[in-house]
């Protein structure tokens, strides 16, 4: 394979119901940094229907061009008709790398397409970088996430990655920024593309809370160790207008619900402060909050590992500590 032939770094942008997921315009950060580094270019592949208009916030984000596949075919997500049109534009395009979000739909799509085009996948990346020899190295937790493992696929174009929503850092959109649009299109197989229909979209009603979204996280691990104890950190969030997350012992412990656990089986956060109370810092929790602008962790144990990445660190027992906090915080906001 002549590799020389494959150029720049390409994300797919995904969308849902003319909105740009975040994720993409994460991966578009990094992207623009990794191309920075190698003088390469970076395109957002964004596929859709009746969706003029995306292209600019993809270009603010910093893609140098937006290549855009406008088709009925496109409304909604469907794996056949999004292989065959993202197949056609890496083919056609040869990018050297291309980047999907770790969503549901980047991890349907991303591992099918590689397959068609004979390369390698790495799923779920916690980092990115690119070496001297252009292979980009891919690293993400292996093993149960007890060893990061940083994999390179040598032989073959493009390199393919998916990276989880909120581990890449977006850049400062600028409406400023100029870039190239190019519609794009394809050739849908009719039979294949018609052989799954989507027949009805029944939303979940769900709590609707998003640990990624809060500026301050404060959050509980076993060392809280009862309902009764989350309802401390419950009373300190509130001081704070912040949400209660927690690590995973917690949430199997069936103390809090998994969509406020933090690791790397649970979300990615990355808030102004981090609140890590009863938790020892297992490398899996870690993986989920270290990118947090501040930490304070508080803990009995001064040999917690969760201290060595903590900004703040207080030895002492949570249960007294807590109440004390919330109250000063309370008394110095009156
Ligand atoms: P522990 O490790 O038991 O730590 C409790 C801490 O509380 C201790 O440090 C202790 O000193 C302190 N403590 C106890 N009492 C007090 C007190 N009164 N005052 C102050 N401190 C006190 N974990 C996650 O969090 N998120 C994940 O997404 C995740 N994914 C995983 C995926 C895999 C494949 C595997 C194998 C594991 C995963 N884990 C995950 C689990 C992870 O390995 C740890 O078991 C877990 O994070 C431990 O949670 P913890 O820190 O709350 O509990």
């Amino acid at each position: 394979m002549d590799k020389s032939l494959f150029k720049g770094i390409f994300v797919f942008a995904e969308q849902r119901e003319g909105v740009i997921q975040n994720v993409a315009f994460e991966l578009i950060g990094k992207a623009r940094e990794l191309a920075d580094s190698i003088n390469e270019q970076v395109t957002a592949i964004l596929l859709g229907y009746q969706i003029d208009g995306l292209e600019k916030e993809l270009i603010a984000a910093g893609a140098d061009r937006v290549l855009v596949v406008d088709h009925s075919y496109l409304k909604d997500y469907l794996t056949d008709p999004y292989s065959e049109a993202l197949e056609q534009v890496i083919n056609r395009y040869k990018p050297e790398i291309v980047l999907l979000g770790a969503t549901t739909i980047g991890r349907d799509l991303g591992p099918r397409i590689s397959s068609r085009l004979n390369t390698g996948l790495t799923a779920d990346c916690t980092a990115l970088e690119i070496d001297d020899e252009r292979n980009l190295l891919m690293t993400r937790p292996a093993f149960g996430g007890n060893l990061m493992a940083t994999i390179i696929c040598k032989d073959h174009r493009p390199q393919m990655s998916t990276v989880r929503p909120g581990v890449m850092r977006r850049i400062k959109s600028d409406a400023a920024r100029k870039g190239t649009v190019e519609k794009v299109e394809v050739t849908f197989d009719e039979q294949k593309c018609k052989r799954v229909r989507l027949v009805k979209k029944e939303r979940e009603e769900k709590n609707l809370v998003d640990i990624t979204e809060a500026h301050v996280l404060v959050s509980g691990g076993r060392g809280v160790g009862t309902k009764d104890g989350f309802s401390k950190l419950r009373d300190l969030a509130e001081t704070m207008s912040a949400e209660v997350s927690s690590s995973r012992a917690m949430v199997d412990a069936g103390m809090i619900g998994h969509e406020r656990q933090v690791g790397q089986t649970g979300k990615t956060v990355r808030p102004d402060i981090y609140f890590a109370i009863g938790i020892s810092g297992a490398i899996q929790h870690l993986a989920g909050m270290e990118e947090s602008d501040y930490i304070i962790a508080i803990n009995k144990d001064k040999y917690a590992p969760i201290f060595q990445v903590a900004d703040l660190g207080v030895v002492g027992d949570l249960h007294k500590i807590v109440p004390i906090l919330a109250n000063k915080i309370k008394a110095a906001r009156q």
